[in-house]
């Protein structure tokens, strides 16, 4: 048999087609090609498709079965081989890529982080800013306001039957005023300080009796304005408790205060204090602790708004509490300083029934 008449299959392809021949063989000789082709666009044209159509020439080139076998075996290994290196540079691509795109999400996410730092910066120097601001008016304004407060006191006790009821009662709206502004400023003055970090407490024997009667001789004005009446509930040998003396009047103070301020006359208070065991009696280990809970009868505190209570410059949405002057500081700045003494502040209260105060402070 004679080979077929033009056995050199890449002349018959044009650019960008591709091609792959298989020599057919009948008793050791040649029949003929068997060729299978297929356009590709020329970009494309990798060196697998150039292989392929190699291996088409080469075959159809060959006179004799054996011959076109043996070139078919050892193309065969070839593209297998070309196939590996193929595989491996499509990994080896993907790889590539693969890691430029992790190198970029890194680079974003270092540049987000970097700038997550720059924004936290800015808002603590603000933050020390306004810290430092508030501070400084707030001790600015003390001065004034306590001489206002100390003359519009002389003047009630003095101008007493020299002036009419209608001046005594515009001294008495001064006066009531400015003590509103200066708890206000002393308010403002202890957050600033609880934010930079700079209240410190003195710690001293405590006794729970002068403690409450300092608070009853504070308040007493208020509770008799209103008619209401507090009751003190004090267990005899009561140790005395490890403190700050002032900052635990500010507590109970602020405690009272509120029980009388979100109460309707006519209202009961109950201060009550009792000495908590170490270990069996809810004392912490060994140590004592003293529990003091301010109970009123008053308007209560609505279930919803109950876990927001402790918040800074948190005011209840009930008409009755907004009716009644307030910063929404009292409680925030009270839970702190029991913390600072490692105590603990909680309440129950029912909504139009009355609201009970609780807290914990170390037994001396
Ligand atoms: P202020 O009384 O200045 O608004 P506080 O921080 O002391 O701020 O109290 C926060 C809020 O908690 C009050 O506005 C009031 O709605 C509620 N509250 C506190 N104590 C009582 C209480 N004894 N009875 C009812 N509501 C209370």
């Amino acid at each position: 048999m004679t080979a077929p008449p033009d056995a050199d299959l890449s002349r018959h392809l044009s650019r960008g087609q591709i091609a792959l021949g298989v020599a057919i063989g009948v008793l050791a000789a040649i029949m003929g090609i068997l060729a299978v082709s297929a356009y590709i666009g020329i970009n494309q044209l990798s060196e697998e498709s150039l292989l392929f159509a190699t291996i088409g020439d080469a075959l159809s080139a060959q006179r004799t079965f054996q011959t076109a076998l043996l070139t078919l075996g050892s193309l065969f290994i070839i593209l297998n081989l070309a196939l590996v290196l193929s595989v491996r540079r499509t990994i080896r691509r993907d790889f590539e890529q693969a890691y430029s795109l992790l190198a970029q999400e890194l680079a974003e996410r270092r540049r987000v982080e970097a700038a997550l730092v720059e924004a936290k910066e800015a808002a603590e120097a603000a933050n020390r800013a306004k810290s430092d601001f508030v501070s400084l008016v707030s001790h600015e304004l003390k001065a004034p306001m306590t001489a206002i407060k100390g003359y519009a006191d002389l003047l009630l006790v003095t101008a007493a039957g020299q002036v009419g009821e209608g001046q005594l009662g515009f001294l008495g709206n001064i006066k009531t005023s400015v003590e509103q502004m200066v708890r206000l400023v002393s308010d403002l003055a202890d957050i600033s300080r609880i934010e930079a970090g700079r209240l410190k407490l003195d710690f001293s024997r405590v006794p729970v009796d002068l403690l409450l009667d300092e608070v009853v001789s504070s308040t007493q004005s208020g509770f008799t304005a209103k008619d209401q009446t507090l009751v003190l509930e004090l267990p005899e040998d009561l140790p005395p408790i490890y403190g700050d003396h002032l900052r635990l009047l500010q507590v109970l103070t602020n405690l009272v205060n509120n029980a009388h301020k979100y109460t309707p006359a006519g209202g009961q208070i109950i201060v009550r204090a009792s000495c908590l065991d170490g270990e069996n009696g809810h004392g912490v280990g060994d140590q004592k602790l003293i529990q003091i809970t301010v109970q009123d009868n008053g308007i209560g505190i609505h279930p919803d708004e109950q876990e927001r209570v402790f918040s800074k410059f948190f005011r209840s949405e009930d008409e009755e509490a907004r009716s009644r002057p307030g910063t929404g500081l009292g409680l925030n700045i009270t839970r702190y300083l029991v913390e600072m003494h490692q105590g603990k502040i909680w309440f129950e209260s029912h909504y139009r029934q009355g609201t009970a105060f609780h807290f914990t402070v170390p037994a001396a």
